[in-house]
């Protein structure tokens, strides 16, 4: 893929080690990926560089990421390019807010990276229509990332949100063994306390969930280290 065909993101996000992680899942999607460190920084680079689409965090020092995003969808030049906003705000009226000031999608921390990947895609779409979606295959499961559809030999599976994001975890790299803290931080989020017997009682829930037809449970615990699908 050529530098012009690759699609390119805008990564806004003031704290280093969420940008790095951010960053390495959508260099790993095949985006060309800028980052910018506050607001001023982005409204700059978008200027300089046109991406596809914009990652963008509201908790940002001097310009907000909201100030940021009003501005951009005020702009006749920016207006078209999405912005998803991240946010570590929950309540229905910051997320109303953050719509009105033009944002496309709005995701709450502690998000799945999973799930932020898709809704980048989703929004890609829209602007990039030859950007397919994802689907993860292990044996007979299906994991459709942007419909949030699970089958199992051609069944919809029912499945709570936490047991989909730790299936999609697990789908990512089947037989590799993550231990409760490294699912703690990928599937809720390093910002919240959980207690890691969270892990076990949704681990319980994925294998039901996943036999709910019949077949054998594909989760494997490996004792002392974790767990692993396959
Ligand atoms: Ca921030």
């Amino acid at each position: 893929m050529s530098r012009k065909e690759q699609p390119s993101v805008l990564l806004v996000e003031d704290e280093p080690a969420q940008r790095e992680v951010l960053s390495y899942n959508l260099e790993a999607e095949g985006f060309r990926v800028a980052q910018a460190e506050n607001g001023d920084e982005a409204l700059l680079l978008v200027e300089e560089e046109t991406p596809d689409i914009i990652v963008l965090d509201w908790m940002l020092p001097a310009v907000s990421g909201i100030e940021v995003c009003r501005r951009l969808k005020t702009s006749p030049e920016t207006r078209s390019i999405p912005i998803i906003m991240l946010s570590a705000r929950s309540e229905e009226v910051d997320r109303v807010r953050g719509l009105e000031t033009g944002a496309d999608d709005y995701v709450v921390k502690p998000y799945s990276v999973i799930e932020l990947m898709a809704r980048v895609r989703a929004q890609l779409r829209r602007v990039r229509p030859s950007t397919v979606g994802q689907q993860l295959v292990y044996d007979d499961i299906l994991l459709d990332a942007e419909s949030h559809r699970v089958f199992r030999d051609e069944q919809a599976l029912k499945l709570g949100p936490t047991e989909f994001r730790l299936l999609a975890t697990f789908m990512e790299k089947p037989g590799r063994v993550w231990s409760r803290e490294q699912l703690l931080d990928r599937v809720w989020g390093r910002d919240i306390y959980v207690d890691t017997r969270t892990v076990d009682v949704h681990i319980g829930r994925l294998r039901k969930a996943l036999c709910q037809h019949g077949g054998n449970d594909p989760v494997r615990t490996v004792r002392g280290a974790g767990y692993s699908l396959g």
